[in-house]
């Protein structure tokens, strides 16, 4: 529920004129773009700062970074159970085919892998829909036959042709597991979703599954499910559990060998303590053990290095139980972090502000800690699509009870900037005010915004006693309200004085920037993600389109909102910042009370009338004047190489390079961290 999915399109909206800040010696050659396919572009990033750690913090840092490659495989057999097959045949034909590798179909073939690489999967990272592999059945049957036959892999007894006879539907037919995750909520989400962390149940039976398990008057409940596989065999319910000796343990034993490293040079105690207790979970993939992992993980505020690293986010699975793999290992950016610092220490001032109803309000909000880190390396579910902002943990309880730390991942943040030269706010902003205002304050408003969505957004509000979790209560909305919830609270705050009264925003400008992208980000820039004719899927575009065009409404008899449609361009102009202000108070009541009630029925209506339905002809709009922008609607990443330097057995030094080759990075990555079985 916590992550911010390339929060505002940073990407869209920073464009050119990321000019503030950060010194630019030694950047003038380094391309952070470095090539576009598909509806993606593949960025680099910079680590500043690493050359400042000590000899012990990088080889820490190191031992972490393979901790986390290590276990990056495990997201493609989670998304769905035959990716690492399909990823293998298909690495095995680029390696060694030996016809001829130019051509319409080779180009359209090394897209497809490439999308694969960029998705963990064969299944968009965003829309969740299968892809369509731009070649044919027959062109394909070409590619394998000459290509090295004894390096497929195959099952045991099993022929290449057998191999090609089992492909077939998954990669050419368009029926064949269509989607990821299914949100419909009419259909068995588990029998029409392609994700692999359920096998031969039903959605009922995994519903009653867990269910008995979950007793309502446990106040600290483990997270039922979030680490194993639900499959029936033979009649029988039960889960595989992920963790060493368990399902994935090719990879995990991998992961805790090299996190056993790092403890020997932790940086203090108490993160020796943290990851001590990381690797004791990972042996026994007890939740108890998860549980007391988080509590003190949130606990270590002052430690340099840290490291994300597990079962994390539950957005692939459409019931929200089961948590995909991802790690992010960084470093603390100090200077950034006393920005955040100053939001978190005024929490209990935006609690007690807040337009929400007094008996959701919390007496005392703990334990927030924000800051901003220097992401290392990126791995799972993390990587190469990337969250810029992160909270945690997930668990309802430990945040109530301990707090969460929330971080904004700074240097991506900026090369996401650094890589855009689009020209989005002069096509899509109407008045030369808004357009100049979101030149000069846009970037500070995107970084305020990410911050109070996480540092006081989701830290805010309390679920009445005796109502269950929003997961349990809103279901299959539960993502899409959470995030609105954080959205709005960020939003309301945002033309607040206090933020300038804290010394974290120049003038109220910053806010006003941020409100009209709001509004015509949520409205339109956002569907140039989109293809024609679906429906919005992803929780972070449910909530922003639900907030804008639920404000849209809402003002629509002051003229709040202004719709203009001039030479055919449609364009949305905010009247007047104070009602909307106020309007968005009036969602964020409304939101906080569906949470803390668990309404589903209005979370139902409200998504389902403003979060999902795409106005076709504003959608089409949209698509054409994005595409003259020729800018791609989603980013990735490559990540920074880290090389020890060795003295004997010690290591002396740890290097920095940085990959400009997506493909050879994945290869790469397959070369070095193929650790799971291809047929689990
Ligand atoms: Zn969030």
């Amino acid at each position: 529920m916590i992550i911010l999915k390339n929060l505002l399109f940073i990407s869209f909206i920073l464009v050119t004129f990321f000019a503030c800040g950060k010194p630019k010696e030694q950047e003038e050659k380094f391309v952070w773009q470095t090539e576009e396919f598909a509806d993606l572009k593949i960025i680099r990033y910079q680590i500043p700062g690493f050359e400042d750690l000590t000899v012990k913090q990088k080889e820490l840092v190191y031992y972490l970074y393979e901790a986390a490659l290590s276990g990056r495989e495990i997201i493609y057999d989670q998304n769905y159970k035959h990716n690492l097959f399909v990823k293998r045949t298909l690495e095995n034909i680029l390696a060694t085919y030996t016809g001829e590798k130019s051509g319409q179909d080779w180009e359209n073939f090394t897209v497809y892998l490439k999308r694969i690489w960029f998705s963990n999967g064969i299944h968009h990272h965003y829309g969740n829909e299968k892809f369509d592999p731009g070649f044919s059945y027959e062109y394909f049957e070409k590619l394998v036959n000459n290509s090295d036959q004894n390096a497929f892999p195959l099952e045991e007894g099993k022929t290449v042709a057998d191999l090609l006879v089992k492909i077939k539907p998954i990669i050419f037919d368009p029926n064949v597991d269509r989607l990821r995750v299914n949100q419909d909520p009419n259909a068995d989400l588990l029998k029409t979703s392609a994700m692999n962390y359920y096998e031969g149940v039903t959605q009922k039976e995994a519903e009653e599954f867990y269910g008995k398990m979950a007793d309502p008057n446990d106040k600290t409940p483990i997270s039922y499910g979030l680490n194993s596989k639900l499959v029936k065999e033979n009649g029988t319910i039960y889960e595989k559990i992920w963790k060493v000796g368990g399902m994935y343990t090719q990879a995990l034993e991998k992961t805790v060998y090299w996190l056993e490293k790092a403890i020997d040079v932790a940086e203090n105690e108490i993160q020796k303590n943290v990851l001590e207790l990381l690797v004791k979970y990972l042996k026994s993939g007890d939740l108890k053990d998860w549980d007391e992992y988080n509590i003190a993980w949130v606990n270590d505020t002052q430690s340099t290095i840290d490291a994300v690293l597990g079962f994390i986010e539950n957005y692939g699975d459409p019931l929200s139980y089961k948590s995909s793999f991802e790690s992010i290992i960084s470093i603390k950016d100090m200077e950034a972090t006393k920005r955040i610092a100053a939001i978190g220490d005024m929490a209990q001032w935006f609690e007690d502000n807040s337009p929400i109803m007094d008996e959701h309000k919390k007496d005392n909000v703990t334990g927030i800690s924000a800051k901003v880190i220097t992401v290392v390396v990126e791995a799972g579910d993390a990587s190469p699509s990337t969250p810029i902002g992160i909270n945690l943990p997930n668990a309802n309880w430990i945040r109530k009870d301990h707090g969460s730390k929330s971080v904004n991942l700074g240097n991506i943040v900026r090369a996401y900037a650094e890589a855009d030269g689009g020209g989005l706010i002069d096509e899509f902003y109407f008045t030369n005010e808004s357009k100049q205002r979101l030149k000069e304050h846009g970037p500070l408003g995107g970084d305020l915004h990410t911050d109070m969505h996480e540092v006081i957004g989701h830290a805010s509000g309390k679920i009445n006693d005796g109502v269950p979790t929003p997961g349990e209560t809103l279901k299959n909305y539960a993502s899409a309200i959470e995030e609105t919830r954080a959205d709005l609270v960020a939003v309301y705050y945002l033309l607040d004085p206090k933020l300038i009264e804290i010394g974290v925003m120049p003038s109220l400008e910053v806010g006003k920037a941020e409100y009209d992208r709001n509004i015509v980000n949520g409205l339109m820039i956002q569907l140039a993600r989109v293809k024609l004719g679906d429906d919005l899927t992803q929780a972070h575009m449910k909530n922003r389109q639900l907030v804008a065009k639920w404000a849209y409404e809402m003002g629509k008899d002051e003229n709040v909102i202004e719709k203009i449609v001039e030479n055919g361009n449609s364009y949305f102009v905010i009247r007047d910042y104070d009602k909307l202000r106020n309007i968005f108070g009036q969602q964020l009541r409304e939101i906080q009370r569906i949470t803390s009630e668990g309404d589903f029925e209005k979370a139902k209506e409200l998504i389902e009338t403003y979060g999902v339905k795409i106005d076709r002809d504003l959608h089409k709009e949209v698509l054409d004047r994005y595409s003259k922008l020729n800018t791609k609607p989603y980013g990735g990443f490559i990540n920074p190489k880290l090389i020890p330097v060795k003295e004997g057995d010690k290591i002396i030094d740890v290097k920095i390079e940085y990959p400009d080759n997506f493909t050879e990075q994945m290869i790469n990555y397959s070369q070095e961290y193929s650790l799971l079985p291809t047929y689990n």
